[in-house]
């Protein structure tokens, strides 16, 4: 590598790490604005994240960085493959926070802030055609943002590239296509089954506190490490790093149902584990996060649904359960936990969905946006479309637009392209589980007597390990020595609703 090559790669790393100390100090101020921060504070904690996110914007977009960037690539023969994938992390931030002129990011700023005040008001309301001229108006600006990044083939190619990279329209419809029609085949063979498993033995009158130290009781048990990381509460759970060190996670309780607070604390565990899982000497450095948020979100569910919703975890952990909650678990078996936790129903929220059906209401999401950017659909068609769409996949058809496409957040901050990346994180989950279990296969045995550690080093070495050395795709055919496919969920989730509900002793 020549001297000034070098000089600028290093140059570069300082800067960097300076800019991974402003997000963090923005995460700490958002994760305290969900947990602690009293209502009247609300407006000037904006102003104050508003700040740090304009410093960091317009230090790590400045001409120096280009210059620097382009040193580097210049004469990058000799870096080694760790700097070439640093040098190419630090290359599509820049181009990220340069493509987009100045005055869209303004334009686009102020109007998710009205979207989100008119969206809460048209739920409220349970009216769609309120919130039609704001959402409009988020998607011209939004096909505006696609042209200032650039794509090859469709416009929402670069909105999933944002969160997602290296997704494409083509490839997710390709593969929820494949997933599409046999969910559908399977969720209307278990609903068909109709009441043959209950949720019952999950709802009932739950003490917050109890709840509370089951749940720390469990991810300990996962190896989530309190002496780096806390558990908190919020109105809605997330996962947040402000430092090496400092994985927060948070939770909310359900006193009359144990599924919300427990599963909700493990989910967040699984991106605690990754988070808590990179290695050290990437602290403040480029290779030093998560890949995508498909992966993240791999990593939650493989922890909340394909470990916690197994027999051998509940065998293990019926004990602590009848512990916190004698009257209820005195006389439960493993068997019938297992069943409650796995139950299906065909129902409107998203959110609340279970392991099977949620997919559906993902891929229906994924459906509309291309529509959208494709030119397919008006926006003030998309109720007939949306209930369409549940009535085709679930049988169902919502009441009212609230229960319908008013139901999520997403489309009102302007979050076109980041629906499939929780199917791509249910489809990698399982892909990942699948080659676990070869290389390690004792580990329901394992799970029998508690031991989780086999599992969580696997996934440490062959995915945390990695941190944003490899893309998406090429950390899953790394750990997985196959492209992504949906074949392992389905098979997955057959097997599994063959279990619980006999679906071949029909
Ligand atoms: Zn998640």
């Amino acid at each position: 590598m020549g001297q000034t090559a070098r000089a600028a790669y290093e140059e570069l790393l300082t800067r960097y790490a300076e800019s991974c100390d402003l997000s963090g100090a923005s995460a700490l101020l958002s994760w305290d604005q969900e947990t602690l921060m009293p209502p009247r504070g609300a407006e000037a904690r904006a102003k104050q994240l508003a700040t740090l996110a304009g410093i960091q914007h317009e230090r790590w977009s400045a001409p120096q960085v280009g210059e620097l960037l382009q040193e580097c690539e210049s004469d990058s023969g000799e870096f080694n493959d760790e700097e070439a994938a640093a040098t190419r992390e630090m290359r599509r931030e820049y181009d990220m926070s340069t493509r987009l002129p100045a005055s869209l990011v303004q334009e686009f700023a102020a109007a998710t802030s009205a979207a989100l005040q008119v969206w809460r008001e048209a739920r409220e309301a349970s009216d769609f055609t309120r919130f039609v001229p704001s959402l409009q108006k988020l998607i011209d600006l939004s096909k505006r943002k696609a042209e200032a990044y650039g794509y090859e083939e469709a416009p929402l190619d670069a909105l999933l590239d944002l969160y997602e990279r290296g997704a494409t329209t083509s490839a997710i419809r390709t593969l929820f296509g494949e997933l599409k029609g046999k969910l559908q085949a399977l969720t209307a063979r278990v609903l068909d089954k109709g009441d043959a498993v209950s949720p019952a033995l999950l709802q009932s009158d739950f003490d917050e506190d109890r709840q509370g130290e089951l749940g720390v009781d469990v991810i300990r048990q996962m190896g989530f490490n309190f002496d780096a990381g806390r558990v908190d509460l919020s109105t809605h759970p997330f996962c947040t790093t402000p430092g090496a060190g400092d994985t927060r996670l948070t939770r909310r309780f359900l006193k009359e149902d144990l599924r919300p607070g427990l599963f909700g604390v493990i989910h967040e565990a699984g991106h605690g584990l990754y988070e808590q899982g990179m290695p050290e000497k990437w602290v403040r450095h480029p290779l030093g996060t998560a890949t995508s948020l498909g992966v993240h979100e791999s990593q939650s569910r493989l922890w909340e649904n394909i470990v916690a919703r197994s027999l051998p975890f509940w065998e293990y952990f019926l004990p602590a359960l009848q512990k916190y909650f004698p009257a209820q678990y005195r006389d439960a078996t493993p068997e019938a936990v297992y069943q409650a936790v796995n139950h299906v129903e065909a129902s409107f929220i998203r959110v609340e969905a279970d392991e099977l059906t949620y997919n559906l209401h993902v891929i229906l999401r994924f459906e509309i946006e291309s529509e959208i950017f494709s030119g397919q659909l008006d926006v003030a068609d998309i109720p007939a479309r949306w209930n369409r769409g549940m009535k085709d996949f679930l049988g169902i058809t919502p009441p009212d637009d609230a229960q319908g496409c008013l139901q999520d957040i997403h489309w009102a901050m302007g979050g076109f392209g980041y629906f499939p990346t929780y199917t791509l994180g249910n489809l990698y989950s399982a892909q990942l589980f699948q080659c676990a279990q070869q290389a390690l296969p004792d580990l329901d045995h394992e799970f029998r007597q508690g031991k989780f550690d086999s599992l969580r080093e696997w996934l440490r070495t062959e995915v945390h390990q990695k941190g944003r050395m490899l893309e998406p795709v090429a950390l899953i055919k790394s750990a997985t020595k196959a492209e992504p496919t949906p074949e392992p969920f389905l098979r997955y989730v057959e097997e599994k609703m063959d279990e619980v509900y006999g679906l071949s002793t029909s």
